[in-house]
């Protein structure tokens, strides 16, 4: 299944990507799934019905936590995480919730995680492609996931509508819920890649971006092994 999970609504005060928007685009951009991850709330639930909607989009909330050291998307088993924690406490607290915490553009400048959180067990995995990334931050994240074998997820961190489903997850796993998610995430289940749906009206300047990155070829239908 293909999941965007990393998608800001207009919850978030620096997107302009509203709900109604996701839910009717998210299909026509070969999303099985979205992720509302806004920046340090989780007010969509108050929005919409989490799970699978009408349309058959599985829809998934979480939150893009931001900490002094590096930003996370984090999912679990709680509708609100109060803001100010250290990346430490942060990680600590939704592990032992049963959630898990996803390194988000874990190598962007200005903005990037402390490597040596990547060696205990509370970050279970990384994004390593970004859809916001320059190439050299998506290939570092790429680097430390495999260096320290966590799970390489890939977020569009979508804005607009433009940028919604430009970077996907892969799930190999049939995923109709946060728990689901979570289960993937945590058991290794999932792989990054660009979109391809999203070059039916490329942005010119996007389009160059991505031809001289790592784009993987889709493979037919919905579940793919991963490889290691
Ligand atoms: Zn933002
Ligand atoms: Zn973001």
């Amino acid at each position: 299944m293909y999941f965007d999970i990393h998608v800001h609504t207009i919850i978030s005060p620096c997107s302009k990507l509203e709900v109604n928007e996701v839910l009717e685009q998210a299909g026509t951009k070969g999303l099985d799934g979205v992720c509302i991850t806004d920046h340090n709330t989780m007010e969509i639930r108050n929005y919409l019905r989490e799970g699978i909607q009408p349309n058959g989009l599985c829809v998934i909330f979480g939150m893009e936590y931001a900490t002094a050291n590096g930003d996370y998307l984090i999912f679990g088993p709680f509708e609100n995480i109060p803001s100010g924690l250290s990346d430490q406490l942060l990680l600590e607290r939704v592990y032992k919730a049963g959630g898990i915490a996803i390194a988000a553009h874990p190598f962007r400048t200005g903005r990037s995680c402390r490597e040596p959180v990547f060696l205990e067990k509370n970050c279970c995995a990384l994004e390593i492609i970004n859809g916001r990334n320059i190439e050299f931050e998506n290939l570092r994240a790429r680097q430390a996931a495999r260096k320290y074998n966590l799970t390489e997820c890939g977020g569009s961190d979508a804005h607009t509508l433009e940028e919604l489903g430009r970077v996907t997850t892969c799930i190999n796993y049939p995923v109709r819920s946060r728990k689901d998610l979570i289960f993937s995430v945590k058991n290794n289940l999932c792989t990054a890649q660009w979109n391809i749906c999203n070059f039916s009206k490329p942005n010119v300047n996007l389009f160059t971006h991505h031809m001289g990155c790592h784009y993987i070829s889709i493979v037919p239908g919905y579940l793919k092994t991963k490889q290691q």
